[in-house]
């Protein structure tokens, strides 16, 4: 049997394309669309102004790509709700929705896993599963919206996985999510955070959207980079920063700049004098993040006092910076930790069970 179309993943003149092949008339196309983006519905039944027969056509021939949550952790201090949802083939992946006084924002994964091998991320710890499709990352903003009542307006990915590391798919997800006929969130309310794959960064700056682009730079030296983030051996600070201004060149976005702070690695003035030097003249942001300590790396955050003498030093030299509002930090707060305690109990359960076996 060939495999089934994934619906969801198809662009609004891929399904016209389908639904003329499969003899439905053209204006056909524009409901089943609306079912899929705008109502998000997870079965062809539900897709009522279809004949029986048609929607079994459907049936026969397409998926519709759903994720099934396996558990939701609502924080007590700010309302953040972190998901972990379940893929068709058993994989898990997380995804938060976080409530800010402009919108709601729903952080997504592009990846199960990731194969960056950042040092202080969780994400990374058992290495790259697979891509996500781009069914399954709109599914994580509709499920959220669905599972939540909550209306989303912003969107991250910044949760696991290297986004420019599966450059189609999250484009196609981008235009997707963005579309008029679909949940039409504007460009400017995407940001897409990468640890620096510059050739893909020039791609993106070339495609001209109006999505902040984020970098994952957390030093402002290459020898320094180099231990927290094993791409600086394969990237220049020179090399993406030079990247940067090319983005911010064909697209006018200022450029976000993610720097985590880990105690006596990145964290002392003379780091903050450096990095103000490198970042001088330019038209960005510094997001100051104090590293989530992840139980098997060995790094500590940075102390308060630290933080703030880092944020105050950078203002002081003109560049604005600020201190990432640490967001759900009582269930599981950085990158994969939840997804990774979910797997390391599966596996527990699974050894269990062998166990009584014998
Ligand atoms: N791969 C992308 C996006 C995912 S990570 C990237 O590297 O940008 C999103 C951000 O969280 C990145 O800046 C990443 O370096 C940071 N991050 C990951 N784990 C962290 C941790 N334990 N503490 C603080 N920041 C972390």
């Amino acid at each position: 049997m060939t495999e089934k179309i994934d619906i969801k993943s198809l662009n609004f003149d891929e399904l016209k394309a389908l639904i003329s092949d499969m003899g439905g008339r053209a204006f056909r196309t524009e409901q089943i669309y609306k079912w899929l983006h705008q109502k998000a519905v997870t079965s062809f039944d539900e897709m009522t102004n279809l004949s029986k027969d048609f929607r079994e056509k459907l049936n026969n021939k397409c998926i519709i790509t759903c994720l099934n949550p396996v558990k939701i952790l609502t924080s007590k201090i700010d309302g953040t709700k972190k998901f972990l949802f379940q893929l068709k083939d058993g994989n898990v992946i997380e995804s938060v929705l976080m409530k800010y006084h402009y919108g709601n924002s729903v952080c997504i994964s592009t990846q199960a896993g990731c194969r960056m091998g950042c040092r202080f991320c969780a994400s990374t710890i058992n290495g790259l599963e697979r891509n996500l499709m781009p069914s399954e990352m709109l599914e994580e903003v509709y499920r959220i919206w669905q599972l939540s009542g909550e209306k989303i307006s912003h969107i991250v990915l910044m949760g696991s996985g290297e986004p420019l590391d599966n450059y189609d798919n999250v484009l196609r997800f981008i235009d997707l999510i963005t579309d008029e006929k679909g949940q039409n969130i504007g460009n400017r309310n995407i940001t897409l955070s990468t640890c620096g794959l510059v050739p893909e960064m020039y791609r993106l700056a070339d495609e001209q959207r109006q999505i902040t682009l984020a970098l994952s730079l957390h030093a402002p030296e290459d020898e320094t980079r180099k231990k927290l983030m094993p791409i600086a051996n394969k990237y220049s600070i020179n090399e993406l920063l030079k990247a940067c201004r090319y983005y911010f060149e064909k697209t006018g976005r200022r450029i976000s700049f993610e720097y985590s702070l880990v105690a006596d690695i990145n964290d002392n003035l003379a780091e903050a004098k450096k990095l103000s030097e490198l970042l001088k003249g330019m038209n960005c942001h510094v997001n100051l993040i104090p590293v989530n300590p992840v139980e098997e790396r060995s790094f500590q955050r940075s102390n308060q006092k630290a933080v703030q003498q880092f944020r105050d030093f950078l203002i002081s030299r003109g560049i604005q910076a600020t201190v990432r509002r640490e967001m759900g930090s009582d269930i599981h707060g950085a990158c994969g930790q939840l997804r990774k305690s979910y797997q390391e109990t599966a596996n527990r359960n699974m050894m269990d069970t062998k166990e009584g076996e014998i």
